[in-house]
């Protein structure tokens, strides 16, 4: 990997950017900071953003490294949900990525500085401390450590092959697709996270199939009452999941196994939604911060961990509560302590406000609003949106197509399309890119194969060159961009 040297920070608004002695600025360059932060903060949770906005308030300057792919999506878990309705504050209720995008908007705007990358090593030995992430390299006198849990999988036979095309993590993200729609579906789990799916499905599937390996539910008594009590939700107990089968379409169904007999037998669906809990995110700091047997990081004090000036905040470490909002007042106390250490050891360096109009525009801009949708088509702009803008453009462009399919429930779909709308940026005149609704659009979806949201696709004369299910590295994309262009 090439890397470029960055010689700190301008302190004016505009220069948020980092002053880079660069050697190589192409795609995989590492951007190596030479200023040290007073706080990195892995994470984008109600952990993660909490502790941004507690450290951005006292004028610490926190640098958020928000993850991108590894152990969820940037936002976090609430990403994957629909309604919040016991996050105080809104009253009629939140949906999950309104939350976080509220969250994440604070924290800018009090200075907090977000990048959208996952950290893929730390050195908790060196003083100050190493972050490396995929393309910066940064060292920091005090590091929150939110990287929350990830949704576990099967591990059956044919996960892979079945993988977004059948079999999904997120019933919220992929459910609306026309392939599963008036389609038999199954959720397999017996906690709130498979109940929540269970009953999110119904919106959509003919039928679903709760498959409960155990002889009952740990589900909280309301949930049960809910999916128990639901016309158009069946509950399988003692059910386990041997295997899938498919067909032309994908996936046609289950190979179940009865986990008090050993009794096979089949059943028939169209969806297969995992909902089996979660897997703390701590590999990056195993062997240099102390973890219980499952990973979970052991906290003394609420937030601070074995090391000095490390802390940990929300489902990191929290095996009992797992709630937005304890992982956003851990955050806080991680912001506080991390806040009282550096001072306390004379390393606190404070830095003034940013003007606060300039970051809401940087915000709306990255969020994509602004970006440059005409309203009348126009064949020679690089971006639309619709059903019918990408049928024109298949047949009439000569330049490369990018269609994103998104659907407005999906949360990462939300942390796609700033971060593709950048790439997209780069190749300004070279290509078309077009963003698909899949649920206002949903016969163009069903057309283009479209199984789950986000999906990247490619065309070149009407040809496609690829089908990218799923977030994928900023990199993974450019570089099939560059290719085919
Ligand atoms: C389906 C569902 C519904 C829920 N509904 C509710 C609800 O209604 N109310 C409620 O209070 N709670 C709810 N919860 C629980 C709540 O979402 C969690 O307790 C909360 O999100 C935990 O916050 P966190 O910040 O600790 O971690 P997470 O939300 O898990 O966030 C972790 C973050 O770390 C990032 N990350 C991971 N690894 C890396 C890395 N290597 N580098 C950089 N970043 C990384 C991830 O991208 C993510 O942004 C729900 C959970 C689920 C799954």
């Amino acid at each position: 990997m090439s890397m470029k040297r960055c010689g700190g920070e301008l302190r004016s608004r505009q220069a948020r950017k980092v002053v880079c002695k660069s050697t190589d600025n192409g795609p995989g360059a590492l951007e190596v900071r030479e200023e040290i932060q007073n706080l990195v903060i892995i994470g984008s949770g109600p952990a993660g953003y909490t502790a941004a906005i507690y450290a951005a308030r006292a004028n610490m300057r926190p640098l958020v490294l928000e993850g991108y792919q590894a152990g969820g999506v940037r936002g976090g878990q609430l990403m994957t949900t629909t309604e919040v309705e016991n996050f105080p504050g809104f009253p009629e209720g939140i949906t999950g990525p309104d939350l976080m995008d509220k969250m994440r908007q604070q924290a800018e705007r009090w200075g907090a500085e977000l990048i959208t990358e996952d950290v893929e090593f730390v050195d908790l030995e060196s003083r100050p401390f190493l972050i490396r992430s995929t393309d910066t390299e940064v060292r920091a006198h005090s590091i929150i450590i939110a990287t929350g849990a990830t949704a576990k999988r099967l591990g059956i036979p044919s996960e892979e092959e079945f993988w977004n095309n059948g079999i999904s993590a997120c019933a919220v993200c992929d459910g609306a697709s026309s392939n599963y729609r008036q389609q038999e579906l199954a959720v397999v789990g017996g906690g709130d996270t498979a109940a929540e799916e269970a009953l999110y499905l119904t919106k959509y599937g003919k039928k679903v199939h709760l498959l409960v390996r155990g002889e009952k539910m740990r589900a909280s008594a309301a949930m049960q009452d809910r999916v128990l009590g639901h016309e158009k939700v069946q509950v399988h107990f003692n059910t386990g999941v041997s295997d899938a089968y498919g067909d032309k379409k994908g996936l046609a169904g289950l190979l179940l196994r009865d986990t008090k007999t050993g009794e096979e037998r089949k059943l028939d669906v169209r969806g297969l939604f995992y909902g089996i809990g979660h897997q703390p995110n701590s590999h990056i700091i195993e062997g240099q911060v102390e973890l219980d047997d499952k990973g979970y990081v052991k906290v003394r004090h609420g937030v601070s961990t074995n090391v000095e000036g490390v802390f940990a905040a929300g489902d990191i470490h929290d095996v009992e509560w797992r709630q937005a909002i304890t992982a956003a007042g851990s955050g806080c106390m991680a912001a506080l302590s991390a806040e009282r250490y550096l001072a306390a050891s004379g390393l606190l360096i404070e830095y003034h406000q940013q003007e606060k109009q300039q970051v809401a525009n940087e915000q709306e801009h990255k969020n994509g609003k602004t970006v440059g949708l005409p309203p009348g088509f126009d064949p020679t702009a690089d971006r639309h949106k619709g059903e019918q803008a990408l049928r024109k453009l298949y047949h009439e462009s000569d330049r490369l197509l990018v269609v994103l399919y998104t659907s407005s429930s999906c949360g990462p779909c939300r942390t796609l399309k700033p971060i593709f709308s950048k790439v997209a940026d780069e190749f300004t005149g070279k290509l078309h890119f077009v963003e698909i609704d899949v649920e206002e659009d949903a016969q163009i979806a069903q057309a283009g194969g479209i199984t789950g949201t986000p999906t990247v696709q490619l065309f070149k004369n009407k040809e496609r060159l690829h089908h990218l299910p799923g977030v994928k590295m900023k990199r993974e994309y450019r570089q099939l961009i560059e290719a085919a262009l």
